[in-house]
């Protein structure tokens, strides 16, 4: 392990992991610490939606369009998978007011360069099964994915260890000082926490 890495990486969420990969396979030294285990926070316990549905415009779609290619390429960066699902999503109607609203919100979406489509009650159905009778109709994008977020955790801090970087669990890191805005203090690491694969 580094002793004076180049990034401490605070918090192994997605963001967390996801900088230290990146970091790490551009050549720095980075060493992650997360206070309990990695995903524990927001990135852990949420549904994994890769929603691109109701993306806005701007840099919010791009950023979700650049997420949503790179995601294709990481199976082959990732040890384990990590239940990556890519069978679109559905907004779904069950009156005639409610897909004219769908009708005018998949043109505004077309317009935007976002890849979507009205769709028949029936062809929802033939998508999602557990869809009712009366669903008439439905907006689908086929971009919409989902995964286990956990597991995406997981797979970016190996392939970050994989790439140099040392990730340590069970080490919080204290704040000097008062208040969520008061700075974080790298301490030394105590043995009894688990460091995870390294390649120093
Ligand atoms: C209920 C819910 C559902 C969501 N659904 C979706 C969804 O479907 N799709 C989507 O894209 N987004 C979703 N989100 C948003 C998404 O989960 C978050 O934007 C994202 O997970 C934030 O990642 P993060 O790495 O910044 O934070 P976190 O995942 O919270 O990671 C922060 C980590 O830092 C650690 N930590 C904190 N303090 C310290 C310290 N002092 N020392 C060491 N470690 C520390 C924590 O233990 C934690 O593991 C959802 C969020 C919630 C709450």
């Amino acid at each position: 392990m580094a002793s004076s890495p180049d990034v401490l990486v605070i918090g192994g969420g997605i963001v967390g992991a996801a900088s230290a990969y990146h970091l790490a396979r551009r050549g720095a030294s980075v060493t992650l610490v997360e206070a309990e285990q990695l995903a524990y926070g927001a990135t852990g316990r949420n549904l994994g939606y890769i929603w691109i549905h109701t993306r806005r415009p701007g840099p919010e779609l791009e950023l979700v369009m650049h997420l949503r290619r790179e995601l294709e390429e990481l199976p082959g960066v990732f040890d384990d998978d990590f239940d990556l699902r890519t069978e679109g999503g559905l907004i779904y109607a069950h009156t005639e007011a409610q897909l004219a609203t769908l009708a005018e919100f998949v043109e505004q979406r077309q317009a935007d360069g976002v890849d979507m489509r009205l769709i028949d009650g029936d062809e929802a159905r033939s998508m999602a099964p557990i869809l009712p009778g009366s669903v008439i109709g439905a907006s689908y994008c086929p971009l919409d994915a989902q995964m286990d977020s956990s597991r995406y955790v997981r797979g970016f801090a190996d392939a970050a260890a994989r790439a140099g970087a040392t990730i340590i669990e069970h080490a919080p890191v204290p704040r000097w000082g008062w208040g969520n805005s008061a700075p974080y203090v790298p301490q030394p690491w105590e043995a009894d926490q688990t460091v995870r694969k390294s390649s120093e």
